[in-house]
């Protein structure tokens, strides 16, 4: 039964060696088979040619080498974004992005089906969380889309559906299988891990000598506020998380991002401005500002162009390192979870 053979894009340079112990092989035949899978992306082990036809077959019976299947490519007509809806092995369905910048190409991965952080103006959330996203399925979305562009992914950023932190274990082993030198080879300081604020797994991830950038979603510059937009905010409150998030910058030394989506009436008054300053002083931090996407179950909407505007001058002038992020794909459901929706009919 397929099901029960062990999904083979799962398992590390390290679990590989320990598989072909117990199979007989000697152990340089994980980094053969290693290298099959994470350079060359085979779909099956019949083309892994430099290995017996003894142990090609004894693979088949172990593993196997999941896929995901693509339903639906949309490509924006303004930025040249391109939105991939993809069906898992057991038919649930997930999106990812691809953005174009100066800089290369980034992809936005999901890291669960759904998401149950129930923040309020993101669509992820409206169904729940369905179940999280394997170590590969994470992966197969950044490997599909290269494979399907025929372009070299240089960013992921896992800012798709769902909360990474609440679906640890599988992301740090995506982290360390996609930075691993010997196969995918990213740059783990190319890859943004986002996080509505999962204090203990911050702190976690700080430890794992992984150096990726952490974005927090912050979104109000105080506790009061942030708990009307994240409940996630009650039981993680505002200086529990930014303790975390100086944790991981003494940790990693990688510079903080905060996320904050702009919503008319919530977040942009010149007092938020002062006090989000306050919060901020003195650490190493990068804030984007988003223009809240109208999600149309809810009934939020961004502040005009202006008032975002004299946000950010407001934060300039205290010091803070502040962009407005560019919208992108916005003419085909570019926010978190909508193509989804959408395609599931809701
Ligand atoms: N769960 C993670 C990552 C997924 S969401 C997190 O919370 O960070 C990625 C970012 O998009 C988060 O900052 C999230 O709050 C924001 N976001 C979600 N829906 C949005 C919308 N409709 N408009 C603007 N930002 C949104």
């Amino acid at each position: 039964m397929m099901s029960e053979k062990t999904d083979i894009l799962t398992r590390t340079t390290e679990e590989l060696k320990s598989d072909m112990e117990a199979f007989g092989e000697k152990s340089f035949r994980a980094k053969q088979i290693y290298e099959w899978l994470h350079v060359h992306h085979v779909v099956s082990f019949s083309e892994m040619t430099n290995l017996s036809a003894v142990l090609r077959t004894k693979l088949d019976e172990h593993f196997r080498i999941p896929s995901l299947q693509t339903l639906e490519v949309l490509t924006s007509g303004i930025d040249g974004t391109k939105k991939f809806l993809f069906a898992l092995e057991d038919g649930n369905v997930i999106e990812s992005v691809l953005m174009r910048y100066s800089y290369g190409i980034s992809v936005c991965i999901s890291s669960q089906v759904g998401c149950r952080m129930g923040c309020r103006f993101c669509a992820s959330t409206i169904g729940g969380k369905v179940r999280d996203l394997t170590s590969s399925e994470m992966l197969c979305q950044v490997t599909e889309i290269a494979r399907q562009t025929g372009e070299r992914v240089s960013h992921v950023v896992i800012m798709g559906s769902g909360e990474p932190l609440d679906n640890y274990e599988n992301l740090v082993r995506f982290l360390r299988i996609i930075g691993d030198p010997e196969g995918e080879r990213l740059s783990l300081r190319d890859i943004t891990v986002s996080t509505c604020g999962i204090v203990p797994n911050i702190r976690a991830l700080a430890d794992e000598k992984l150096p990726v950038t952490l974005a927090l979603s912050l979104h109000a510059p105080s506790q009061e506020k942030r708990e009307r937009l994240l409940p996630v905010s009650v039981k993680y409150r505002l200086p529990e998380v930014m303790d975390a998030m100086r944790y991981y910058f003494a940790k990693t030394g990688r510079r903080i991002t905060f996320e904050y989506s702009c919503v008319e009436g919530e977040n942009t008054s010149p007092e938020d401005a002062a006090e989000l300053a306050d919060l901020l002083r003195g650490m190493n931090c990068h804030v984007n500002l988003i223009p809240v996407n109208p999600v149309k179950e809810r009934s939020y909407r961004r502040p005009d162009r202006r008032e975002i505007e004299a946000f950010r001058r407001m934060l300039e002038k205290r010091g803070i390192s502040v962009t407005i992020r560019r919208e992108m794909g916005r003419d085909i459901n570019g926010a978190c979870g909508q193509l989804r929706r959408s395609y599931l009919g809701n």
